[in-house]
């Protein structure tokens, strides 16, 4: 609370009462707590790929280059390491604009079933590498209007984290379903259900899984060539569709994203 006070005077100086201002910077304040903690976030999460490139170029340089085999390996790292800064700029620049509500969407119709297909087929060779089935179950009729290309972030975001966070062996699937609106016959939402049967999140974790660069496990995330920015960065989409997600998990048995999306824009 921000406290003013403002004598009033009368001609000769004479006082004739306080005026007391009381402004409630409550808000103002968390945002800029949040500005500032974002910006801690990104400098931290920037300066440690960065801090592996130098570290390892400097023994490469220091001699370790004689060795082909160490050599080999450092490079791997440096070029990895390059690879994830690439990525989280991607996802921070992306944030931001969808956090500004910078970004135009571009509604047009949009055949669902040719939709996930061709989405899932960008993933299906990360997955096979984990021997990982992938599923889908969408009605040849259904259709909806949508940003295609930000929709198919959103799906391509949650199904990397299902291949990533889910074992080898393992599944992951898309369902969708048209939710029926008052008018009898007529969808009002689309569904989109998202699950896996990876690690699953506990429940503790559950609330703050779409908030940036919350990670359950950093190190795995890390490992798996996480940015912990993929979630914000659905949640807001969503929000620009006018649509809402949730998540359920079972530990150890597997996590159920729940998206729900309006047929029709207005
Ligand atoms: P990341 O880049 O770390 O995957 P996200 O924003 O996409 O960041 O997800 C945030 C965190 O939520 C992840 O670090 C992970 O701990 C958890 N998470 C997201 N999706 C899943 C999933 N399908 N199964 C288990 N944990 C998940």
């Amino acid at each position: 609370l921000e406290v003013n006070l403002v004598p009033m005077k009368a001609i000769e100086d004479e006082w004739i009462g306080l005026v007391i201002v009381l402004h409630d910077i409550t808000a103002i304040r968390r945002l800029e707590k949040v500005r500032s903690e974002f910006v801690a976030n990104v400098s931290h999460e920037l300066k440690t790929p960065i801090a592996a490139v130098k570290g390892f170029a400097e023994t490469l340089l220091a001699g370790a280059m004689n060795d082909a085999e160490t050599a080999k390996s450092f490079l791997q790292i440096i070029y990895d390491e390059s690879e994830r800064l690439n990525r989280l700029i991607g996802d921070i620049l992306e944030l931001s604009k969808v956090e500004s509500k910078r970004i135009p969407l571009q509604f047009s119709p949009v055949h669902l079933s040719s939709f996930v297909g061709k989405t899932l087929n960008m993933m299906r060779s990360s997955a096979d590498k984990k021997e990982i089935g992938l599923e889908m179950s969408v009605d040849e009729e259904t259709y909806m209007e949508a940003d295609e290309d930000r929709l198919r972030q959103i799906l391509f975001n949650l199904l990397s984290n299902g291949i990533n966070y889910t074992p080898e062996g393992g599944k992951v699937k898309v369902e969708v379903e048209e939710v029926p609106g008052a008018t009898q016959g007529e969808a009002e939402k689309i569904r989109f259900i998202i699950s896996d049967t990876g690690i699953g999140i506990p429940k503790k974790d559950l609330p703050r899984i779409f908030e940036r660069f919350y990670r359950v496990d950093k190190a795995r995330s890390r490992s798996s060539g996480g940015t912990g920015l993929g979630l914000s960065i659905v949640k807001h989409l969503v929000d620009l569709h006018g649509g809402s997600i949730r998540v359920e998990s079972d530990l150890g048995l597997g996590s159920r994203f729940i998206l729900e999306l309006p047929v029709i824009q207005s």
